[in-house]
């Protein structure tokens, strides 16, 4: 499965904003974007104007690279988004949501939606008992979502679970920490998705 291997830091330095790719490093003075915000390769931190076309492109680069979906991929998630009933962005967004990878990270189990993949892919994971081992399986609402049972025991899950307890959760799903599992109560709502990202501008981007 083909998938990113570059140093995802290079991926924040050129959309110019935090993507929060690397989990506790991001919120620490070692962020390479507090110290280099201009895109990689630049030999002076300048940005240029934009155009309309570049505006969108970034903005799709941008939704793409914080959840972690190669090109093909979003573009089939957008199609089936624009056919879906519904404002085509906002279904865009819940779509990405939905998607297990992210839930594991909405959950705190993962500090970064890299770390909620590679965790998925390793089978760490079962959807209503079974196991799940398919980082884009999209959730549906009523879905419970828990850490396997040959897994929880190790260290690293018992921690996240402890950090989990004092981490916001979003309202759509309902976590139980000790039990490492989360229900999905509903599909999220816009303003219950705190990605920054201008999802229209996706839209025009696919509408050219
Ligand atoms: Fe982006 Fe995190 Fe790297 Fe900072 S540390 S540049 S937020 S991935």
């Amino acid at each position: 499965m083909a998938r990113y291997t570059d140093p995802v830091c290079r991926l924040c330095r050129r959309e110019g904003v935090k993507l929060y790719l690397k989990g506790h490093r991001c919120y620490t003075p070692k962020c390479p974007i507090e110290r280099r915000a201009f895109p990689p390769g630049a030999s002076a931190p300048q940005r240029r104007k934009l155009s309309e076309y570049a505006l969108h492109l970034r903005e799709k680069q941008k939704a793409r690279r914080i959840y972690g979906v190669l090109e093909r991929q979003f573009q089939n998630t957008f199609d089936k988004a624009s056919r879906s009933k519904g404002v085509t962005g906002t279904v865009l967004l819940q779509m990405l949501e939905r998607r297990l990878d992210n839930v594991v990270f909405r959950m705190g189990i993962a500090s970064s939606r890299p770390e909620g993949r590679q965790m998925v892919r390793h089978g760490h994971f079962e959807v209503n008992g079974k196991k799940v081992n398919i980082p884009s399986y999209l959730v549906r609402v009523g879905d419970v979502v828990a850490v396997r049972q040959g897994s929880r025991s190790l260290i690293l899950f018992k921690d996240r679970a402890e950090e989990a307890r004092v981490r916001a959760t979003p309202d759509w799903l309902q976590l139980e920490p000790e039990a490492m599992r989360a229900t999905v109560l509903r599909i999220p709502e816009r303003a219950e998705v705190d990605t920054a990202l201008q999802e229209n501008l996706v839209v025009e981007h696919y509408s050219r």
